[in-house]
């Protein structure tokens, strides 16, 4: 087996800036990611991809320095339990990475078994029947109402909150979109039990908004996420408190959902095991992205099946995607247009 990664820059439509400060590219509309392709002996390849989040320390500078520490000697498509374990000693956390090689891995295991992925991992794809939402970052109010404009053809938006124009975002996106489904992410910037609760109620007033994401910050003491979660009239999806399947009886008891992410430390092996946990515990569950490229996005897709929500649209964000893989037309996610059938269905844009 042999191993090539780079980096390179995802160049975004607009700015992206949510609760906890401008996410990326540093005010920028310049978001990096590191691609990696494993090549085994008999040819077959594998592609996977790091878009790691500052939000839990990780950065593409890390992600290469970790790649550039793995003997690929030691990886295997044949077994990739036993990869992800020598992974394990290479050192800890680089979780992006780390899902970047489980991904690759994946990619080349279904390929070597003739497979799609959503079908190597028995899960299958329905199409037509996945729908992501489309994300509308914080801004001025103005600028809302022409991103929501612009996204017409998207059934379900995303709205970022957490910022003093809530209120007034809010509205601008109703002038734009007046009955629109719409999912609200605080991403933890509600510090208070009681301002998120007055939010939550103004919110539920609209009467067209599915969820509230991650009201206040993952540490907030338990006992007044569950004084939220008994009184809020919308369910409440845990996001940056939700990281392993550990994780489940904490969020059984603050949250109603969860959210998982290739990229925040569980790579597609482990998606799979915490998406199966979190529905076991009775527990919504819903798949997000980072800013990425088609190879990320497609991973998540081959998991929609076991997710109630989807919400992986990093790779319509931007304007310069290397990869062709899973689509998002109208919203509805399809492989049906792919050229490549086997493993992540991904391939190079040429
Ligand atoms: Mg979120």
């Amino acid at each position: 087996m042999q191993i090539k990664y780079w980096s390179t820059e995802l160049k975004l439509a607009h700015t992206w800036t949510i609760a906890s400060g401008v996410a990326t590219g540093g005010g920028t509309n310049l978001s990096p990611v590191a691609i990696v392709q494993l090549s085994g002996d008999d040819g077959t390849i594998g592609l996977g991809e790091s878009a790691p989040a500052s939000r839990y320390k990780e950065s593409v500078h890390g992600a290469l320095d970790f790649l550039a520490k793995v003997d690929a000697r030691k990886l295997s498509f044949d077994n990739i339990e036993a990869s992800m374990k020598y992974l394990e000693t290479v050192a800890p956390g680089q979780f992006s990475a780390k899902s970047a090689i489980n991904i690759a891995l994946l990619d080349g295991a279904s390929r070597k078994a003739g497979k799609a992925l959503y079908d190597y991992l028995g899960l299958g794809f329905h199409d037509k029947h996945h729908v992501t939402s489309f994300s509308i970052g914080i801004d001025k109010p103005d600028i809302i109402r022409k991103k929501v404009l612009a996204a017409e053809q998207y059934p379900v938006l995303k709205l970022k909150v957490g910022s003093p124009d809530d209120k007034a975002n809010m509205a601008a996106l109703r002038e734009a979109a007046p009955t629109k489904w719409v999912r609200v992410d605080a991403n933890e910037g509600w510090k208070t039990k009681e301002h998120a609760l007055e939010m939550i109620e103004w919110l539920a007033t609209d009467g067209h908004i599915q969820f509230i994401e991650q009201p206040m910050p993952a540490g907030t003491d338990p006992k007044d996420l569950a004084w939220l979660k008994a009184r809020s009239p919308l369910p409440l999806i845990a996001d940056e408190a939700y990281h392993t399947a550990k994780d489940v009886a904490h969020c059984v008891d603050c949250y109603h959902g969860v959210n998982v992410k290739l990229c925040k430390n569980v790579w597609v092996s482990n998606a799979y095991e915490e998406l199966q946990a979190a529905r076991k515990a009775g527990l919504q569950t819903m798949i997000g992205c980072m800013i990425e490229t088609s190879i990320l996005i497609s991973a998540a897709a081959h998991l929609a099946e076991l997710c109630n929500y989807l919400d992986i649209d990093g790779n319509i964000l931007i304007t310069n995607d290397p990869y062709i893989g899973v689509t998002a037309e109208k919203g509805l996610l399809s492989f049906a247009s792919a050229p490549e059938k086997l493993g992540l269905r991904v391939q190079a844009r040429s």
